[in-house]
Order: C-alpha cells, then structure tokens, then sequence
C-alpha cells in the first residue's frame, strides 16, 4: 500500500522504527500543507509528498478504526497487528485475522498477541537472525581489529621509547628527549583511552546483539501463551533425550495430552478464559515435570511429555496423577465469578524405543489418545507397541 512500509519489520523495533518514520512525515507538517497548497504533488527533498501525507492520515484513521471497532486496546503490538492487516504487508497476519473473523466474528487483546507474537517467531528465522549473526561478526572483526591496533601502537610506543632511552644514554641533551618522551607517553594514553572507549562501545552492542538473539532464541522455541517449549523444540529434546536414552540404556516414553471439549469451553465461557484453561494446565504439567520429563505445547490444546527413566507404564501412572488432580477440580471462570463445569484431559502413552523412528512413537502416542477419546475422554491410554 505505501512504499514505506517493510514487509520484513514485524519486531518491536521496527515497529517503532515505522512509528518514527511516520510521525516524522505528519508531525510539524500542517502548515506546510498550508503553504503548499498550491504545490501539493510536488515531493519535496526530505519530506513526504502532502499526497503521501494524506495516505499515511488514512492509514493511521483505518487503523483506529479497526482497534475501535474491535475494542481492541492502543497498544504499540495492536497497533502492529492492525498495520500489517490493513496494509496486507504480512500475509501471514492478514490471513489469521481474517480466519479469526470468520471463526468467531470478534478479536481480543490476547488474540492480538498471541498472533504478534507467532509472527515474530516467524520473522526471526531465518533472514533477521542471519542479519544479528553477521552484526556479531562484525563486531567480532572491528574486536579483533581493535586489538591489533592497540598492540601495533604499544609496540611502536616501546620502539619509540626506547630510541630515546638510547639518546638519553648517549648522554644528548636531555631537555628535548624528555619533552619527547613525554610527548610520546601522553599521546600513547590519548590511543590507549580512544581503543578503550571504541572497545567498551563494541561491548555494549555486542552486550544488545546478545539479549536480541537469546529473545529471538527463546521467541523461536517458546509458545508465547503458555511459556512452554514449543514443538520446534521439543522435537530437538526428543532427539537429544533418545541418544542419551539409548546410551545410557534408559527408558524412554512418550505422552500426548489432548483437553476434552475444549472448543466447548472456548464457545462456553470465551477464548479468552479458554486461553487461562490452557495456561492452567500448562502449570501442572510442568509441576510434574523435572529434568527426566520434559512438557511442551505441541499446538492448539495439544501437549506432550517426554519421560526418561521411565517405562511406558510409569509414564501412563504420572500423566494419570496430573489427569486425576485436573478433572477433580473445580475451576471457576475469573472473567464472571462462576463455577465451570469439569475441565479434563485424554492421553495416549508410548514407550519410544519400541520404534525405528521417534516419530512413529509419537504416532503411537496419538493413536492412543484418539482410542482414548473415543472410549469416553478423561482417561490415558498405553499404546500397544508397535500397533
Ligand atoms: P476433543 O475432546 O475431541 O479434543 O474436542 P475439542 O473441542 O477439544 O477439539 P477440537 O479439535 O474440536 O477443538 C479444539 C479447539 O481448540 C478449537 C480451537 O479454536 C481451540 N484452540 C486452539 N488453540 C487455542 C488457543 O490458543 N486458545 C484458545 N482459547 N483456544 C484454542
Ligand atoms: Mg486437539
Ligand atoms: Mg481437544
């Protein structure tokens, strides 16, 4: 829709990069308007054409619009949302937003965020990364760089020295060759504070360019909602799990977890109090969980565990205990103050060394866990191995 917007900068930063860049072209700009008015199609250099200017009015308007329409909060990643829909600048966006429309006719501010927050997990990988990874190193290089220079100009500073230390022992007049060496030592502290000022500059960026890649690290492998690995992740812990499994000559099963009725619950009570549902459970999975079990949201209402050291069986009685605690509960929707009715869960367990591929156990698990939905939910079930 306008030249100015980058269909690439989708992050925090380049939100607020836009920001700038837009209020620079509106702020301070109406009376120009004014003066121009005669002259409105002409560019000027540095400035926004009035054309564009009004473009960007009606940009900021729909925006507004859009938020108001939805009671949607002003906030700067609504706003981003809201930009990257009405601009079509991020597929991506523009497609979830209207699924969501259609599927539910309305859009809340978790909603927001949750689809911000998977945008920018996509944004991450793998162009940006690929730029912070070429930003460390260059300033790995200019480190390097900087090095060397301080070692080269200590050098000369010792060359120096002493040729004069050699003067002076020639017995020369003294008088000049001290000025000089003072004159020496003086500009070797100015290079020595200069290299220190350069390499405490590039400490700090490379101090930003860290925390900027352990956010993307963790934006990349994390669900936003639930703080949980995501399933990019749990694959690699699978993989990691199995080797030392089979190293070790350990057990190794694995369980889906899938919420009962959960569309219901959504329709019932609000996607909103359904994400709570999901954070809810996420939290006592992972009380069960320690460094032999590993918990991750698979997708949607799906999650999965991961248990080393432990047999199918004793995989099937641990996701059994956190079922039992779930379903005995009684939750209360905090958004009205009612009591909701039971909220449970079904599981399939299987025990991963029984297969080639830790993805047909995985496959297992979720045969399992269809065979346990089907005989009535809020149960775990074992898969035969190899079924
Ligand atoms: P079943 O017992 O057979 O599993 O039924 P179900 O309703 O749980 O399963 P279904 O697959 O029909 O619906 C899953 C629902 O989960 C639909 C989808 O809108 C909802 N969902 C997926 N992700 C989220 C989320 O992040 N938040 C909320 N609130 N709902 C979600
Ligand atoms: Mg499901
Ligand atoms: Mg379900």
């Amino acid at each position: 829709m306008t030249g100015t917007i980058s269909s690439s900068a989708h992050s925090q930063s380049g939100l607020t990069d836009r920001l700038a860049r837009w209020a620079k072209g509106l702020s301070g700009r109406p009376e120009e308007e004014e003066v121009n008015q005669g002259e409105q199609e002409r560019p000027r250099v540095g400035t926004a054409s009035n054309r564009e200017i009004g473009r960007r009015r009606q940009l900021y308007s729909d925006i507004g619009d859009f938020l108001f329409a939805h009671d949607l909060d002003l906030t700067p990643v609504n706003f981003s949302v809201a930009l990257d829909y009405l601009t079509g600048a991020n597929l991506g966006v523009e497609k979830a937003v209207r699924a969501v429309l259609m599927e539910r006719g309305k859009i809340t501010n978790g909603w927001m965020e949750t689809v911000a927050a998977e945008q920018r997990a996509d944004d991450i990988t793998p162009d940006s990364l690929a730029t912070m990874l070429d930003k460390v190193e260059e300033n790995l290089t200019q480190f390097t760089g900087l090095m060397h220079e301080s070692r080269n100009s200590a050098k000369d500073y010792g060359a120096a020295l002493q040729e004069q230390a050699k003067g002076l022992s020639e017995g020369s007049d003294s008088e000049p060759v001290l000025a000089r060496l003072v004159g020496l030592t003086r500009s070797m502290v100015e290079k020595t504070r200069l290299v220190e000022t350069q390499l405490r500059e590039n400490q700090k960026h490379t101090q930003a360019l860290k925390s900027s890649l352990e956010t993307a690290r963790r934006a990349a492998e994390h669900d936003h909602l639930t703080g949980l690995p995501n399933r990019r992740a749990f694959e690699s812990v699978l993989n990691d799990e199995l080797k030392v499994a089979q190293a070790q000559g350990e057990q190794l099963s694995v369980a889906f977890c899938d919420i009962d009725h959960f569309k219901h619950i959504n329709d019932t009570h609000g996607h909103d109090t359904g994400d709570r549902v999901l954070k809810f459970i996420a939290g006592l999975l992972t009380k069960a969980s320690n460094d032999r079990c590993h918990v991750a949201r698979h997708g949607g209402e799906e999650f999965v565990m991961l248990f080393r050291g432990k047999t199918a069986a004793e995989a099937c009685e641990a996701v059994d205990s956190v079922r039992e605690d779930l379903a005995t509960r009684s939750l209360v929707n905090r958004s009205n103050g009612e009591r909701m009715e039971r909220v449970s869960f079904s599981a399939g367990v299987a025990n991963v060394l029984a297969y080639d591929d830790p993805r047909a156990a995985l496959k297992a698990a979720d045969r399992a866990l269809y065979l346990a939905k089907e005989h009535g939910r809020n149960r775990v079930y074992l898969a035969a191995d190899l079924d």
